[in-house]
């Protein structure tokens, strides 16, 4: 078949290019400038060809090739590759286009300098060999009764017979120190072995990585072996249960998924792709017919990993023990995302009942029972007021205000666009308060445009309706700016009622540091006068009013405290601690009560929410 524009140009080694082209999948280079158009047609791809006009689907991607064809004229229906997309599509010349994909691949492009040859490709492409062939022989080990030792008994016990094996590649490493020495060292000599992750040295001495474990081979996007995982046959031994392939040229622990070379197919005709905890887990899946399911690796889900799912699908759903432990993950995995939920992105969360992974509930509850249960996973604000209502409790608005400030926080977050207004309406209405109140507190976290410099303290409104409420419209809103670099005692001009500042972020930035500068004056006050209620009865009452009553109490409690025991004494702070605490807790319940009060009488009938509308979280 013809190739258009030959790749061989002499800025760049042939050898470069045809390494990038292995690197890249053409079909993510494609979605990732034409959306998710591409439709599974037989071995290849097909949609409506981006370079013309038509209505029937005649621009083809063959994934495996790694070229496209426009059957319907352009290039007389000549194939491309991913550089030729890139030039035609974002024309650009070939320079510019190889140094995006080198960019999109992560790899540094060899323009401007002396030497234009990825020095390592030779390496790279000798790892892949070497982790092809070990893959196969510790497949074949698997099948060997001199070799399998336990395995095939304990793969049994997690219901994983030989079809399911053979599917997902799994194999064996045996109880020996240097299988792997023995059968490959000679076709791949020992530093590639050890390069590619096979081999491990202590005291000069080389012996297997691997040994006495299940092995899970683990592929790049393309389905070339680039590491493996390995989980212990010897339980009573105190090796680490699972243990992964180190980091080398061609694997990178926190980029890779498990099974997302397979998934990747499933989840774009599904539309979805779930991310499980692990190896067996994705089997589980496998084996009941749910093949876009991927795992990270032994470690914290990665923005480099959801940067791969979001390639698929912009529907991923993560999937978490329902324990404590669980709920932890699935927080930080939230927070990791936040930034990426671009438009479109619905990321959702599902919980598995405690004590139950997807292979006991699969088992006992069958697979139309467990997709059910899939279908019941939570949106992103679902999930994010649960869990701060399961932290602060639902009855007291001092709860309630500490889920509306946490809430802010994390909506604050994501970029700007739908996605984040439909997240602050549903994330007002799961928690029962005015939308405005989000948005006021999320203005509050981002000190931006319309700010001027002024102490906190002095000169402030009577906190009165929103005389512009245009001000605090979220598309007028800007780029996020830290509020560690927010400027000292900034405040809004007149977009919220009260004059705003930087409300507590609990457990996002220690914000000790940000109080004793807001608090300078008054804490020069409370040095020469020791008057501790004083200090803390104006903090708490400034803090309050500027965030609305969004004021995490106990946090801010905290700060009083700390600020106590740093410019009064020790002994002061330990008698004041428990009287700090009830204050600062009574009173912003108070102002909370009251500001729904003055809510309700200054808003018309229709839009009046009540007492209970405003501050019940009952749900
Ligand atoms: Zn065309």
């Amino acid at each position: 078949m013809a190739i258009m524009g030959g790749a061989s140009q002499s800025l760049v080694s042939d050898a470069f290019i045809s390494d990038l082209l292995d690197r890249v999948n053409i079909v993510s280079v494609i979605e990732s400038r034409i959306g998710n158009q591409l439709k599974r047609n037989g071995a290849n791809y097909k949609c409506c060809c981006p370079f013309h006009d038509e209505d029937t689907p005649s621009f083809v991607v063959n994934e495996n090739k790694g070229i496209f064809t426009c059957f319907g004229g352009c290039d007389d229906g000549k194939a491309g590759n991913a550089i030729n997309f890139v030039r035609k599509f974002e024309n650009l010349g070939f320079v510019d286009a190889v140094k995006k994909l080198c960019e999109e691949c992560g790899i540094e492009h060899p323009f401007g300098k002396e030497e234009n040859l990825d020095p390592k490709a030779q390496l790279r492409k000798d790892i892949l060999a070497a982790l092809s062939d070990a893959n196969v022989m510790y497949q074949g080990f698997l099948k060997d009764p001199q070799k399998q030792g336990e395995a095939v008994s304990y793969l049994k016990s997690r219901g994983i017979d030989g079809q399911v094996a053979k599917e997902f590649g799994l194999g064996v490493a045996p109880k020996e120190w240097a299988i792997v020495m023995k059968r490959l060292s000679r076709k791949h000599g020992a530093d590639v072995l050890k390069e590619a992750g096979l081999l491990t040295e202590k005291n000069g001495k080389k012996f297997d990585m691997f040994r006495d474990r299940i092995m899970f081979p683990i592929s790049d996007s393309r389905g070339r072996v680039i590491g493996f995982g390995g989980r212990k046959l010897d339980n009573e031994s105190d090796a680490p249960k699972y243990i992964n392939s180190p980091d080398t040229l061609v694997f990178r622990k926190s980029n890779e998924l498990y099974n997302f070379d397979k998934a990747q197919n499933a989840g774009r005709k599904t539309g979805k792709l779930y991310i499980v905890e692990g190896y067996t887990d994705v089997i589980a899946h496998g084996q009941f017919g749910i093949k876009d399911t991927v795992a990270p690796l032994g470690t914290a889900f990665t923005d480099g990993q959801l940067e791969k799912v979001l390639s698929v699908t912009s529907e991923p759903v993560m999937c978490f023990d329902g324990d404590s432990a669980g709920r932890k993950a699935a927080w930080k995995a939230m927070n990791m995302a936040l930034p990426h939920l671009n438009d479109g992105v619905r990321m959702k969360f599902l919980f598995y009942p405690e004590g139950h992974d997807p292979d006991t509930l699969l088992r006992s509850e069958g697979v139309d029972a467990y997709q059910a249960r899939l279908e019941t996973a939570m949106p992103l604000s679902q999930f994010v007021v649960t869990e701060l209502t399961n932290r602060y409790g639902n009855n007291s608005p001092e709860a309630a205000a500490s889920i509306a400030a946490e809430a802010a926080d994390v909506i604050s977050r994501m970029p700007h666009g739908v996605y984040r207004e439909v997240m602050l309406k549903a994330t007002a209405a799961t928690i029962g308060l005015p939308e405005q109140r989000l948005i006021d507190a999320m203005l509050h976290q981002h000190p931006q445009a319309q700010i001027k410099p002024a102490h906190p303290i002095k000169g402030r409104p009577h906190p009165g309706v929103s005389p512009t409420r245009e001000t605090t419209s979220m598309k007028g809103a800007q780029p996020k700016q830290s509020a560690n670099t927010a400027p000292r005692g900034a405040h809004f001009t007149g977009g919220s009622m009260i004059p705003s500042m930087t409300p507590p972020k609990i457990g996002v930035a220690p914000r000790f540091q940000q109080f004793q500068q807001r608090y300078e004056t008054e804490i020069k006050q409370l040095k020469e006068t020791g008057d501790v209620e004083a200090f803390t009865r104006k903090a708490v009452i400034t803090e309050l009013k500027d965030n609305r009553g969004a004021v995490n109490a106990r946090y801010l409690a905290d700060n009083l405290t700390k600020t106590i025991q740093s410019f009064v004494g020790e002994e002061s702070a330990k008698t004041m601690a428990p009287k700090i605490r009830d204050y600062t807790l009574t009173a912003t319940e108070k102002f909370n009560k009251r500001l729904v009060e003055l809510e309700k009488q200054s808003h018309s009938p229709s839009r009046n929410p009540s007492p209970s509308q405003g501050m019940g979280m009952g749900r």
